[in-house]
């Protein structure tokens, strides 16, 4: 499952390519891909919407999208040319004023790429969205546990089709104790913890194992057991663990691809997460593996206390 330095690598690579353009329209070939609203409202919205930013929030990607009704969407002038004269028009109705999003969820299998309109359908693609400058934006997605969503931040927040999510872990503003606040209400797994999206954004199983043994703290500790010593190691341990996976574009353990379709590289440097049985890299005995939270959990007994 993609989780932060997938996600990460996917909106950097979009973003230059994206901010600017202007969404033709869309074409949905598995329409309940789309969560909310209702995919034909969801179509008839997004055509003709300008992309004004390409954000990543915990395991969301986020396009900023200006009404169709808005110059800067209509005229399909370059990023950084003039924009947004005097003439401006009201906002679409339907939007109310604020600026939607479209928002991309991966799922498990999910790959959204940036695509030359010639390049064959691969199977398993269900939206494909047709640019101003010729090429498609296409979602593909084999398990289907993925989903498009349209609306303002607000509003997909208050009707629950997006979470509240909690601080982003390599944030420079979040602060190690702000990590041992949260560490303090929970009397959960430490790996649960990690993996609660409203509790840190963006961690799923391959980099809460990954942090929890470069901290060496073990997956089943309680939260609230944790000193602040230990939380300042984690804190530390979870944005090496990530930077280092954004640095080498993510892991491919699975269906992971780039906007390019290419795969990432961390899964060769992973230390625990898929090791189960194998050396630990730093005491040489086999790395034990136990369920928490209903994931695999890999680490090491000796070095994870
Ligand atoms: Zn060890």
């Amino acid at each position: 499952m993609p989780e932060l330095p997938e996600v990460e690598t996917i909106v950097a690579d979009l973003r230059p390519h994206l901010v600017g353009r202007t969404i033709e329209r869309c074409e949905l070939s598995f329409p309940t891909i789309v969560r909310h609203p209702e995919p034909e409202q969801f179509v008839d919205a997004v055509a003709g919407a300008g992309i004004e930013s390409v954000r990543r929030r915990g395991k969301f990607i986020l396009l900023g999208l200006a009404p169709p009704s808005a110059p800067s969407a209509r005229s399909g002038r370059p990023p950084g040319g003039p924009k947004r004269s005097g003439e401006e028009l009201p906002p679409h109705h339907e939007w109310g004023g604020a600026h939607p999003f479209l928002v991309v969820h991966l799922g498990m299998t999910g790959q959204l790429r940036l695509i030359d309109a010639l390049t064959p359908l691969e199977k398993h693609t269900h939206a494909v969205f047709f640019l101003d400058d010729g090429r498609q934006l296409r979602y593909r997605d084999p398990r289907r546990f993925g989903r498009l969503l349209l609306g303002t931040e607000e509003a997909l927040l208050s009707s629950k089709k997006m979470p509240v999510l909690g601080p982003e872990p390599i944030d420079p503003d979040f602060a190690a104790d702000e990590l041992y606040r949260r560490l303090r209400k929970r009397r959960s797994a430490l790996k649960a913890v990690l993996l609660d999206q409203g509790a840190i954004a963006g961690v799923g199983n391959i980099y809460a194992d990954e942090s929890l043994y470069r901290a060496r703290l073990r997956p089943s500790r309680i939260a609230n057991t944790v000193s602040k010593r230990s939380a300042r190691r984690l804190h530390e341990s979870l944005r090496e663990s990530l930077e280092l996976a954004i640095a080498n574009r993510g892991s491919s353990v699975d269906t992971f691809r780039d906007a390019w379709g290419e795969a990432g590289a961390q899964q060769e440097k992973l230390l625990v997460y898929g090791r189960a049985g194998e050396p630990c890299f730093t005491c040489g005995r086999p790395l034990s593996v136990i369920r928490i939270a209903g994931r695999t959990t890999v680490f090491c007994r000796r070095c994870q206390r």
